[in-house]
Parts: structure tokens; sequence; C-alpha cells
């Protein structure tokens, strides 16, 4: 008999949850609701909310929209949609998470502190275009520069002060490392400081996730390609159990992988529905009582 188990602790994180909840509220009352970007990274539950009736706008057609309600996600935006927004008389139904809106105000004082800030570098570690990281540069009118991974840190000035955070969603892992290489190489006449802005929502998945991807023969990690935190939670699966596989939805089980073992996990992202999982449970529990009949 194979075991099929949902990881307890996969799924939305208090951030998504809140900004779900916000859009469901609102779109119960009738009346049109935008959303600025997909409420969240995966593509089933941004097609669930279509279906209630939000409609999701590219930061283009936000620009041309006058006298609506638009609903901002936990990412959260720069000020000059805040602007944009007043301008058009559009109503804002802001979904940013706490965490995020901390971390916009923290870099916005770290800017604001004008008088050292032709010699201080703001640098955040980051995905380059990701929608948080647009918000987080946006507090400092477009200064603040983006690093992605190890490499891109050489880039910056050693002999001027560099004051470093992170996009929440990263790893702590690749946050450390950065850290270690600027302490490194900053030059004695310069100051750095860094702040571990990651937030524990995903940090704290990983030892969890590690434990749970390492109990089973077979991984399915649920989650939108284009999730960040799916990027480094699936990562954290494939470092204990390379026989781990990301899919968006059971349309990318390949049923072949479900030959010859005894049990399987499926886990996800903070942007991965409890109920897509339990679909994905449903349908391999299928697919195996199928092969099992076929057997006998
Ligand atoms: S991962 Fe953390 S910061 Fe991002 S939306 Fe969730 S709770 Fe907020």
């Amino acid at each position: 008999m194979i075991k099929v188990e949902i990881d307890e602790e996969s799924g939305f994180c208090f951030g998504v949850v809140t900004a779900i909840k916000k859009a469901e509220e609102e779109l119960t009352s009738g009346e049109t609701l935008y959303c600025l970007g997909d409420i969240v990274h995966n593509s089933k539950e941004v097609e669930r909310l279509k279906e209630m009736g939000l409609i999701t706008i590219n930061h283009e057609e936000f620009r041309r929209l006058r006298n609506a309600k638009v609903l901002l996600r936990a990412h959260g935006e720069p000020p000059e949609t805040y602007t944009i927004a007043k301008e058009n008389n559009i109503e804002i139904i802001d979904a940013t998470c706490p965490v995020v809106l901390r971390l916009q105000k923290r870099i916005k004082q770290e800017y604001k502190q004008k008088d050292d800030i032709q010699k201080k570098q703001i640098v955040i570690y980051g995905k380059n275009g990701h929608a948080e990281v647009l918000g987080l540069v946006g507090q400092t009118d477009g200064k603040a520069i983006v690093v992605e991974k190890l490499d891109e840190v050489k880039k910056l000035d050693f002999n001027r002060d560099i004051r470093l955070y992170s996009q929440t969603t990263k790893s702590l892992e690749g946050f450390q490392e950065i850290v270690a290489y600027i302490k490194e190489h900053i030059s004695p006449e310069a100051t750095f400081e860094f702040y571990d802005t990651i937030c524990r929502q995903v940090a704290n998945r990983m030892p969890n996730i590690r434990k749970f991807a390492a109990a089973h023969d077979l991984i399915f990690f649920v989650s939108g390609k284009k999730s960040s935190n799916g990027k480094v939670l699936f990562g954290e699966c494939l470092k204990v159990n390379p026989n781990s596989y990301l899919i968006d939805s059971r349309e990318e089980i390949d049923n072949k992988l479900l030959n010859g073992i005894s049990s399987i996990g499926i886990c996800g992202a903070t942007s991965t529905p409890k109920w897509l999982m339990e679909e994905i449970s449903r349908y391999i529990k299928k697919q195996i009582a199928i092969s099992d009949e076929e057997i006998h």
C-alpha cells in the first residue's frame, strides 16, 4: 500500500491568507474589483478568484484606469502606485503584508537619512524585477542596488558604506554568504551594516520541509513556477531527496514516477493553496488504485 501524505506545514502564509480574504470579502459585495498583478504566484488560485469576479491587471492597465477599486497584493507596491491611484480616483484595497510594509518603511527611513546618502549604498538581496523588490527599490527613488547572487556583489563599491537588506523570501544561506563576502572585502574606511529581513514564514519552513522530503520516496512540490519562496523551498527538498518534482498542477504528474515506490509526499510554497495539494493527493490515490486494478 503506497502512503500519500500532505505536509501539514505547507500552504499559504498569513500574508497571502489575509490578501485572499480581503479579495473574497470585496468580491461578495458585488462591486468590480481589480487586482494589480497576480494576487498570488499560483495560477490555479488566480483562476479560482477570477471565477469569483477578480480582474487581474498589469501596471500599464492600472495607469489607464479611472474611478475604480484596486487591490494591492501582499508583495506591496512602490510609492508611485499610490500617487497614480490618487490622481486617477482609484480606491486602494491595500493587502500589502505587514512584514513587507515594515521592510518598506525601514528602507525608506534609511534612504531618508540624506546626509550620508552620497557615500552610502543601499543594497537589496533579491530578485530583479520581482514585485516586492520593485516596491522596496521604489522607497529609494530607484537608487537601491539589487543583487541576486554572490557573483553580483562584486559590482558594489567597497570603499563606500554598505547597508544590506533582503527580500523577505530569499534564502538565509544565500544572505549569509553575501554578508561574509562583504565583511571580507569592505575597506577599513567604510562601514557595513546588514539586516536579516527574511520572513520567518519561509525560513522556519526549511528545516521542516527537509525533514518531510527526506521521509518520502517521492516528493511532489506544488508551486507556481514564478514563486520565489517556491524555488527556495523546492531547492531544500532537492537537497535531501533528488526524487523531488516541482509541479504546478496534477496534469504535470508523470504516472511512471509512481511505480515501485512506497511513500509519496506532497508539499508546497507559501503561495500554494491547501485545496490544490488535496486535489493532487486525491488524483495520485486514484492513479495508484487504477494501476493496482490493472495488475490484479
Ligand atoms: S512570506 Fe512572509 S512577508 Fe511574504 S507575504 Fe508571506 S508572511 Fe508576508
